[in-house]
């Protein structure tokens, strides 16, 4: 059986970087690319970049190219590169499909870098990026095993096994937002129905409101979204939240509710000491990481019977994939 197995690492010789040497690091998101440079061990930023994401499938790879040529000529002292792309990216650096970078197949995004540049480059999962930057220098340090989940238009996680971030066969594990909740349940950007994402994202808290509305509620968040409900968005929830409105008071409830089944169940798989919550999303309030942590203990096998695993905010906001990028960099400058 096929499986995709990793490139030749950058370099011969497995030797640390000179000092002084500098990595860039590019997180791919939906709207935005953001590069920044560091020194490949640390979160302490130098340099960075940000340019609009291509709605045009074939100009992912030249903006990519564009914003690290941007860091590369005003940094001389790069090494290597990292980038993060939200999908299947396998061993070799190759994204092969991303529900949210629809039409881009099979674009081998480290070998162009490499070939343009000249420099060892690596591609990941943005979400084993996240999770490096929270395993290495965040909320998860210290976790051997541990669960990232972060939550932003879809749900983007990392599994720590064995003090590692999980790779999986061919490099696409760790994907929690589309492990399958409810047959019956919404559309999820895949194209499936019923995974986890599509009721614990934003755009998941956003069909949940929908739900709401077609029951006849929610007639603040419907008047916020101009009175049509695929216009709805979860902000139009939260805001709602936080002005005291009782229907999306019941919209979060529900949310919470679903984040703790998905939860629940990554940990009866996985039994990790520590889950982080990252994304926007677990910003909306104070309560809310909270709610769901009460809700875990019934959502999990033996809840009574097991430790209570902590669940809690990520250190990193914005820039973990970023981050990760160019921690993983300098590990593939020495190690491949
Ligand atoms: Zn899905």
């Amino acid at each position: 059986m096929k499986v995709f197995r990793s490139r030749a690492g950058g370099v011969a010789t497995a030797t640390a970087p000179k000092r002084g040497s500098r990595f860039i690091g590019v997180d791919v998101g939906g709207t935005k690319i953001l590069g920044l440079v560091t020194d490949g061990l640390g979160a302490a930023t130098e340099d960075r970049e940000l340019q609009p994401t291509p709605k045009v499938p074939s100009e992912l790879a030249p903006g990519i190219v564009e914003v690290v040529r941007t860091l590369a000529e005003r940094n001389p002292g790069v090494v290597g590169i990292g980038v993060g792309v939200p999908g299947l990216v396998d061993h070799a650096g190759v994204l092969h499909y991303g529900p949210n970078v629809q039409g881009v197949l099979g674009l081998d995004i480290a070998g162009r870098l490499d070939e343009v540049f000249g420099l060892p480059a690596v591609a990941e999962n943005d979400g084993y990026l996240a999770a490096l930057t929270e395993h290495r220098l965040g909320a998860a340090r210290g976790h051997d095993h541990a669960v990232i989940v972060t939550q932003g238009t879809g749900i983007g996680g990392g599994l720590i096994v064995g003090g590692q971030v999980l790779r999986g066969a061919n490099g696409f594990a760790g994907e929690p937002g589309h492990m399958l909740v409810n047959r019956f349940g919404h559309r999820c950007a895949c194209g499936r129905t019923g995974c986890w994402e599509s009721v614990s994202s934003g755009a998941g808290l956003a069909n949940l409101a929908r739900d709401v509305v077609e029951e006849g509620k929610g007639g603040e968040i419907l008047a916020a979204a101009g009175g049509d409900p695929d216009r709805i968005r979860g902000e139009h929830v939260s805001a709602a939240f936080v002005a005291g409105d009782p229907d999306a008071v019941e919209i979060l409830s529900r949310f919470s509710w679903w984040i703790a089944q998905g939860i629940g169940s990554l940990i009866a798989l996985l039994d990790p000491s520590i889950v982080v919550l990252g994304g926007g999303l677990s910003a909306i309030s104070d309560e809310f990481i909270d709610g769901v942590s009460s809700q875990v203990t019934d959502a999990v096998v033996g809840g009574r019977y097991r430790p209570v695993v902590p669940i809690v905010p990520a250190d990193f906001g914005a820039e973990s994939g970023a981050v990760g990028a160019a921690l993983r960099a300098r590990d593939f400058v020495i190690n491949g």
